[in-house]
């Protein structure tokens, strides 16, 4: 499993990775500036007032052996693979999209990441929230967003995420995400609908 990517931001960084990205040295002046972006912030000041602290040192920047762009984990906290980096939209993605994983986890004190629905509703939320979706949008420039192409790449990333999951199989990952879809894809906490 250690060679899988583990979060699907890292698929989306693999294939147009062309470079070797940064050092750990620029990822963290990188994250540092992230830690300046409005979204950034906001999501901070929302996990405080739900009660979860997220100090500065919760960032960390690494330099990962597989194809991860990033990852969070509760003890870890939000982690970004240096060497996965090459612009500064991808490290602010990277954080955002793992600072909802945060924000869910400090949310709901029962949150499961071995259920499948419990793990497809955040991988949703993050795909959706981050903006993890909107490179298609600059893909097709000139044109207005397209809200089946959005959909159909959040649905795709939540996939590849949950098929990180020894516990969700293929079917139960896919019933998961049909199952939750509509309450998850809507639920745009703490945002007021999606940035
Ligand atoms: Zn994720």
């Amino acid at each position: 499993m250690a060679e899988k990517p583990v979060s699907e931001t890292a698929q989306k960084f693999s294939s147009t990775f062309k470079g070797k990205g940064k050092t750990v040295e620029e990822c963290e002046a990188m994250i540092r500036k992230s830690l300046g972006t409005p979204t950034v912030n906001f999501l901070r000041e929302h996990m405080e007032k739900a009660g979860c602290y997220v100090g500065d040192n919760f960032f960390k920047a690494i330099k990962c052996d597989n194809l991860m762009g990033g990852g969070y984990s509760s003890r870890r906290g939000v982690l970004v693979c240096s060497n996965r980096m090459t612009f500064q939209n991808e490290v602010d993605q990277v954080i955002i999209h793992e600072l909802i994983h945060a924000y869910d986890q400090c949310r709901a004190a029962n949150l499961d990441w071995a259920n499948c629905a419990h793990h497809a509703c955040s991988e949703i939320r993050a795909a959706h929230l981050s903006g993890d979706c909107h490179y298609k949008r600059e893909l097709l420039r000139g044109s207005m967003k397209i809200r089946g192409h959005e959909q159909e790449c959040v649905r795709r990333r939540a996939m590849k995420s949950l098929a990180n999951n020894p516990c969700c199989s293929e079917e139960a990952a896919k019933d998961a995400i049909e199952a939750v879809w509509d309450v998850c894809y809507n639920a745009t906490k703490p945002f007021d609908r999606a940035p």
